[in-house]
């Protein structure tokens, strides 16, 4: 497996220059656009990696399960699904599906912003520190770190420039999606992207998810099969943003991107995958990722199809 992740990064490596980091958010200009790790752990419990898989980078958009993960934990499917809905919006990760002078659960999913911004109202928590606290929690105990911070010059970077998500966040409250303080709420949501982590906690997380809700190590069951059935499927459809048909023709297996140039990729009941390459495509996902991950699906028959 080693030899083989050597030579896909390799081979992936040389369509870096076609990308460019994400650069609506200062901080992220900074990133190192020839970084490329990878990092595969298997339901065996053996850990492989090459490459950049020990560097830190910020979440971004794959906070987005997570976020779901902890509103369906704490209010159950029905609560969560009738504020955000689940179809895919064909869009970037930064607009609205929006028409008609309307907006309603049907034009949002948990992988755009502005699904993800709504879905932070439903954490459980006495105010929006507590409720991001959860969050961070719940990110150490699925990745199995307990020592994961925010980075925050990324969170400061990002909530100095996020008007677009502002935008989104207020036309969410004036059609009556959210109700609290709009700055609070962004505030948890732009923390939430500046989680810091690596290739190998995303690809802790990713087998978490690829195996019902239990962490193979201590075979403790972290949430409901139901839970991770609900976000898998959410990811193959979603989780690439208007991304996700390509992918799953070429990938085939439930995923999630960040800006950041992270990806995690389930493979259930095989293997969880983490990526790390800043360099973006016009989408927002890691260019040199994406092929990295069609690579590796061929060589292991990974797609669920
Ligand atoms: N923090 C980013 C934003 O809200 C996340 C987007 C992404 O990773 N696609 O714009």
């Amino acid at each position: 497996m080693k030899s083989i992740l050597d030579s896909i990064l390799l081979e992936s490596a040389k369509y870096i220059n076609d990308g460019s980091v994400a650069c609506y958010i200062p901080e992220l200009a900074k990133a190192d656009k020839k970084e490329l790790g990878i990092c595969v752990i298997t339901n065996e419990g053996k850990q492989f990696f090459s490459g950049d898989a020990d560097k830190f980078f910020t979440m971004q958009s794959i906070i987005k399960p997570l976020i779901l993960l902890l509103t369906l934990m704490d209010n159950g499917i029905d609560r969560v699904r009738y504020l955000v809905g689940v179809e895919a919006t064909g869009k970037p990760f930064d607009t609205f599906n929006y028409s008609d002078q309307a907006l309603n659960a049907e034009h949002i999913n948990p992988m755009v912003n502005a699904g993800a911004i709504a879905l932070c109202t439903l954490i459980k928590g006495e105010n929006y520190d507590e409720k991001f606290q959860r969050l961070l929690e719940l990110v150490r105990k699925v990745s199995c770190n307990p020592d994961l911070q925010v980075d925050e010059r990324v969170y400061l970077s990002e909530k100095a420039t996020g008007n677009k998500n502002r935008a989104l966040a207020y036309m969410l409250k004036a059609y009556g999606l959210v109700n609290d303080n709009v700055e609070e709420i962004l505030d948890c949501y732009f923390k939430a992207c500046s989680i810091k982590v690596t290739a190998m906690d995303l690809a802790q997380i990713a087998l978490v998810f690829a195996n019902g809700g239990i962490e193979l190590k201590t075979n403790k069951r972290l949430f409901d099969k139901k839970y991770s059935q609900y976000i898998n499927a959410v990811l193959m459809t979603c989780g690439m943003y208007d991304g996700s048909g390509e992918f799953a023709l070429n990938v085939g297996v439930p995923a999630k991107s960040g800006v950041g140039g992270g990806i995690m990729a389930v493979v259930p009941n095989r293997m969880g995958i983490g990526i790390y390459s800043p360099a973006l495509d016009k989408k927002g996902n890691s260019i040199a990722g994406i092929k990295a991950l069609e690579e590796l699906s061929k060589n292991l028959e990974l797609s669920i199809f």
